[in-house]
């Protein structure tokens, strides 16, 4: 596998994946407090970037730790901006089954700000990724705001076949289990929507 000429965290953003970096299958990841997990060899800048595929250890770590997805390193309170946040009540993600880790104290109105599994990046990360990359300029719902000073992670859920049990003379029915794969990154904005009347009416 060739080293690429692109530079991680300035051609290509540092949460993106390369060929260079197959899947490890699932384990346990410091990244979600030794949780099992989706896992990944780390070798950013080997092989092609995959630009549509989020590296799985690094997206994680960009939502815990507040990591900007472009460049790789830390935002501060006073610098985060999303560009794809959209806002939604609290009881419309309970009602689309996405909601069961939310606080229990969080009423059905309040409003989040779902980034999905983006983590706000630096201002001038926006203002570059939005100068050079073409799919972004083009797309319709890009709307730069700031992110909320406090937030919620959600863990989304993959399925993993678990192990072959090999010391078991006949085989056993392929079981799997719910691991970690992204997280969800929501913002709290601390308003409510007056018009939230429940999910369905
Ligand atoms: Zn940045």
């Amino acid at each position: 596998m060739k080293a690429s000429s692109l530079k991680v965290g300035v051609d290509v953003p540092w949460v993106t994946s390369w060929t260079g970096e197959p899947s490890l299958g699932v384990g346990p990841c410091p990244s979600v407090g030794g949780a099992p997990a989706i896992l990944q060899a780390g070798n950013p800048g080997q092989g092609k970037p995959l630009y549509s595929q989020n590296h799985a250890v690094r997206q994680r770590l960009s939502v815990r730790d507040m990591l900007c997805p472009m460049c790789g390193r830390p935002t501060s309170a006073q610098d985060r901006w999303t560009q794809v946040a959209h806002p939604v009540a609290a009881g419309r993600l309970r009602a689309d089954g996405r909601g069961n880790r939310l606080p229990t104290d969080l009423t059905d109105d309040a409003i989040l700000v779902d980034a999905g599994a983006i983590a706000p990046l630096h201002r001038a990360c926006v203002d570059r990724s939005l100068r050079y990359c073409p799919h972004l300029k083009a797309d319709p719902h890009i709307d730069v705001r700031r992110f909320p000073e406090r937030w919620i992670v959600l863990p989304l859920m993959a399925r993993a076949e678990a192990a072959p049990q090999l010391f078991l003379a006949r085989p056993t029915p392929a079981r799997t289990a719910a691991v970690i794969g992204f997280l969800q990154l929501c913002g709290l904005t601390g308003e409510r929507d007056p018009a939230w009347r429940g999910a369905d009416r």
